[in-house]
């Protein structure tokens, strides 16, 4: 059995050591869909998963994400933004659609242990799933 959700964010980001457009500061509108796995029991109440605790814990995980800037934790931005106010997430590892992904699924693990599938649209066509 499988229930999701599904959110979407506005987060701005750059990847540090890459030659790509998304070397510069920009932001995405993420749309982030997340897929608990698992197996009811009859004492279950026919519900794998709250959709209510769902959600609470995707949204405990993405808050601090909600406009702000997503920087790997080396950028150089990241002194200067924290500096003058700014909401900023640093990353352990550079920003991608599949680092945040392997991020979101290894916190909603904790928070939730199940089976999880998460996947992230950077873009309205293109998206890393873990
Ligand atoms: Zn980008």
């Amino acid at each position: 059995m499988n229930v999701g959700t599904e959110v979407e964010i506005c987060i701005g980001h750059r990847l540090m050591d890459y030659l790509g457009k998304c070397a510069n500061p920009h932001g995405h509108n993420y749309r982030i869909c997340v897929q608990a796995t698992g197996n009811m029991k009859k004492r279950d109440y026919g519900i794998l998963l709250d959709f209510s605790d769902l959600k609470d814990a995707l949204n405990k995980v993405l808050a601090p994400f909600d406009h702000a800037m997503m920087l790997r934790d080396d950028d150089p931005l990241v002194p200067f933004l924290v500096a003058e106010g700014s909401k900023v997430v640093k990353m352990e590892h550079n920003p991608t659609a599949e680092n945040f992904a392997e991020f979101i699924k290894t916190q909603l693990t904790m928070l939730l242990p199940m089976e999880w599938k998460v996947r992230v649209y950077e873009t309205t066509k293109s998206y890393a799933e873990v």
